[in-house]
């Protein structure tokens, strides 16, 4: 997986590379898509969510342009495979997540693999956790209409946000970066992501 889809196609920082050579993505994946969990693609977690194909999250992770030891804020963690990956090279993340099932599974899963540095919070990430702000980094793992104002708020000076942001059916994964009071943009690619359902999102269908 790391030679062939991450090097392969161009992820070269040594610290997300390591990282990825030590989180064990088959215990994250359930059971039944165990054989498939090194695959090149997405796989469903339940409740019409998924673990995200391994090339994004590491695309995601290299983004965030970590230096090591950060504080880092994950939106929609899912399987907590991702959070694995960030709590690898970053001193605390926090992540938050709105579905509590998930939520509950992620957490068993980050714990029985011995992540201490994790801080777990259930609800809407579009809010991000103003009470645990500034973040030097945050990581939107679901697709948004619009960059949500209150997390480019929450970064620390010099911070990156890498977020997916476009249609329902497909984005544009964008890193912002803050310099002050100012806020760059910058697109990296197109991508497919799940909804971000909140206040600063997309609202709840049904
Ligand atoms: N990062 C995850 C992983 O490593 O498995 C993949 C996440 S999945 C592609 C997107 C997740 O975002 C889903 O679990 C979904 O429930 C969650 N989500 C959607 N909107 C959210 C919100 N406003 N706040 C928190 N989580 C949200």
């Amino acid at each position: 997986m790391v030679e062939d889809q991450l090097i392969g196609r161009g992820i070269s920082d040594p610290k997300v590379l390591k990282a990825f050579m030590n989180v064990r993505r088959h215990r994250f994946v359930p059971p039944s898509f165990a054989a498939d969990a090194y695959a090149d693609h997405p796989l469903p977690i339940g409740h019409g969510q998924t673990i995200s194909q391994p090339y994004m999250v590491a695309l995601m992770t290299e983004s965030l342009r970590l230096k090591g030891g950060e504080k880092v804020l994950e939106v929609g963690t899912g399987s907590g495979y991702q959070a694995a990956i960030l709590a690898e090279i970053c001193g605390q993340v926090c992540t938050i997540e709105r579905e509590a099932d998930l939520l509950e599974n992620a957490k068993r899963i980050l714990s029985k693999e011995g992540y201490k540095n994790i801080d777990f919070r259930c609800g809407d990430g579009t809010r991000g956790i103003e009470e645990a702000a500034p973040f030097d980094g945050i990581i939107v793992t679901a697709g948004a209409p619009l960059v949500p104002e209150t997390l480019k708020l929450q970064l620390a000076e010099g911070g990156r946000l890498v977020i997916p942001v476009g249609g329902m059916f497909g984005q544009m994964l964008v890193a912002v970066q803050r310099k002050g009071d100012e806020f760059t943009e910058e697109n990296i690619c197109g991508c497919v992501f799940v909804p971000l359902i909140g206040e600063y999102g997309w609202p709840e269908r049904g």
